[in-house]
């Protein structure tokens, strides 16, 4: 079983703001009210490295966890 690791907080705000607080997908802006969501990009849970690390709204980080 692999171990999540988190992303770091430093890693999270390098890729908030190179996503200039958007979603990846759709684009859409976070605010209180669109919380960003932190993903893995390639799904693995073990893998924080930044490049690893993608930043989506709600509604499409439900679309990418279909199950
Ligand atoms: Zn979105």
């Amino acid at each position: 079983m692999i171990q999540k690791k988190e992303f770091s907080n430093i890693h999270k705000q390098v890729i908030l703001s190179n996503q200039k607080h958007k979603c990846k997908k759709c684009g859409m802006k976070f605010n209180v009210a669109n919380l960003p969501n932190f993903g893995y990009a390639d799904g693995n849970i073990g893998n924080n490295t930044k490049t690893n690390l993608q930043i989506l709204c709600l509604e499409c980080s439900k679309i990418g966890k279909k199950q």
